[in-house]
């Protein structure tokens, strides 16, 4: 028996009696989503979004496109070998890869400013995972049924039909998962030639690791994990707040409407309650299997599932549609308060700098392709020795000359000096040929690297460090290419 006895001397007071206190699991198994099949507006457009992402997906490496002779026809490819991307008319070489940096932007900040104005709306109509997801649950039902269905079937023992269904789905989930991995693989090699290899059995072992690899992400992910990742794993949901604010527009519930919420029969008057009748058809749809009437979620994808399923429960018991919709926080404390919505902002501070830094980086690339040039050049002043004296006088400069030649028919460029009197060039190897200019072969889509000697009286130089100019002229197509670069000499 405890006794708390209280102390006149110290007036100290007893210790509560320790309570057992219930013991919270640390780890819970995450409860099965078994989504209900719904139609409405947002399922429609998530099928059409599907559709459209799924047939570029698949067919897009098939797409051919006239490079001319000794070029891949392929409209988009992933050249590894030849270190190359082709995307139509764009050829991207190792040393513009800044122009991938600047997709990657654009990408970025896209999606920035899509989420800053419309929320999830990337997660719950276009990302990989959202659509590979939809299409394997869309085989789930079609095998298995629908929610009920499913839920029984789980359930239920172990039967013939049992197992003949779920062989069957995931069969058939192996086959969407094989053709996946199978086309993220013609985007690397030309297409028809691979498809031709993969019929005979000639296929690399690398090209089987890869569909392999994407064969098993696909089926695991797609399949089995399918909300967990946006849930658990994906970063997107953890950072995306910061591009929210009370004018975007999310997936709401509006409670000022719903609530009081409960069963209604058909004689009850709706006076003293809300529009919500508790019929959980909202959860059910649910991909992951939230309750959107408990607030803004990480759980929510912005998917508009939810918003079909009670429009429909809407009109059956002749309520006002839009129960839960797509609305900004503003509008809704102002609806809530009965007073006239502002409508959408959407010109604010931050989706103004995300469409000026769209628009810069956008333009800055839009230029630098408009100004791209057919020849590239580089040059490298050798650092050791900075100058060498020659005995006649002259002083002697080396550079490291790289000139790519973009062009499919090889060029003879006329190197010169033109800033510099009396400079005498001369190829290593080619001594020969020096003079106040020397003529450079380079082949047809290559890159040549050559070894520069440059030498000029000393009387000919500005002082120590005189800069110069590299011209290089192709006289067969009228063009000309420079750079820059300095002439040491002694102080
Ligand atoms: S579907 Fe609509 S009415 Fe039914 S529980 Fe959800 S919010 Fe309430
Ligand atoms: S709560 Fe609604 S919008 Fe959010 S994920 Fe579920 S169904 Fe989609």
């Amino acid at each position: 028996m405890n006794t708390h006895n209280v102390s006149a001397d110290t007036h100290e007071l007893p210790h509560p009696p320790e309570q057992e206190k219930p013991r919270k699991a640390l780890f819970a198994n995450r409860p099965k989503a078994y989504p209900k099949w719904i139609v409405g507006r947002f399922r429609r457009m998530k099928w059409a979004v599907m559709a459209l992402l799924l047939g570029l997906y698949y067919f897009a490496p098939w797409l051919r496109w006239d490079r001319g002779p000794n070029a891949p026809d392929q409209a988009i490819l992933v050249d590894m070998p030849g270190r190359r991307l082709y995307f139509f008319f764009l050829e991207i070489w190792p040393q513009e890869v800044y122009y991938l940096t600047g997709v990657l932007i654009l990408a970025a900040v896209g999606l920035f400013l899509a989420t800053s104005l419309l929320g999830r709306v990337w997660c719950g109509f276009t990302c990989p995972q959202t659509v590979w997801t939809d299409l394997f649950m869309m085989v789930e039902r079609f095998v298995e049924g629908d929610r009920a269905q499913r839920i029984r079937l789980d359930n239920g023992p172990l039967t013939f039909k049992k197992i003949t269904k779920k062989v069957t789905k995931h069969l058939i989930w192996l086959a969407i998962a094989v053709a996946t991995g199978g086309a993220w693989i013609f985007y690397f090699n030309d297409a028809p030639t691979l498809m031709g290899e993969i019929f005979r059995l000639q296929v690399s072992p690398t090209i089987l690791f890869f569909v392999g690899l994407f064969t098993a992400t696909t089926y695991l992910l797609a399949g089995i994990v399918r909300e967990q990742v946006c849930v658990y794993m994906c970063p997107w949901p953890r950072f995306q707040a910061a591009m929210l604010d009370e004018h975007s527009t999310t997936v709401t519930y509006q409670a000022w409407r719903g609530e009081q919420r409960g069963p209604k029969r058909k004689t009850e008057s709706w006076e003293g309650r809300g529009d919500c009748i508790d019929c959980n058809q909202c959860v059910q749809v649910c991909p992951t299997g939230i309750d959107i009437r408990d607030g803004q979620q990480i759980d929510c994808i912005g998917c508009g599932l939810c918003i079909d399923a009670c429009n429909e429960v809407m009109v059956k018991i002749g309520r006002p549609g839009e129960l839960i919709t797509f609305d900004t926080q503003t509008n809704q404390e102002a609806r809530a308060a009965g007073q006239p919505t502002g409508g959408l902002h959407i010109f604010r501070p931050r989706t103004l700098i995300y469409l000026a830094v769209l628009a810069i980086v956008g333009g800055i690339m839009l230029f630098s392709l408009m100004s791209r040039s057919d020849t590239d050049l580089s040059v490298q002043r050798d650092r050791v020795p900075l100058f060498v004296q020659l005995g006649n006088g002259r002083i002697q400069n080396s550079y490291t000359l790289k000139i790519l030649n973009k062009e499919r028919e090889a060029r003879t460029y006329i190197l010169s000096m033109p800033g510099l009197p009396q400079a005498e060039l001369s190829i290593v190897g080619h001594e020969d040929e020096a003079g106040e200019s020397t003529s450079l072969p380079i082949k047809s889509d290559a890159v040549s690297s050559y070894r520069l000697h440059v030498r000029v009286p000393r009387e000919a130089l500005q002082g120590a460090s005189t800069p110069v100019t590299l011209l290089l002229r192709d006289e067969t197509h009228e063009a000309s290419y420079s750079i820059d670069t300095v002439f040491l000499g002694p102080k």
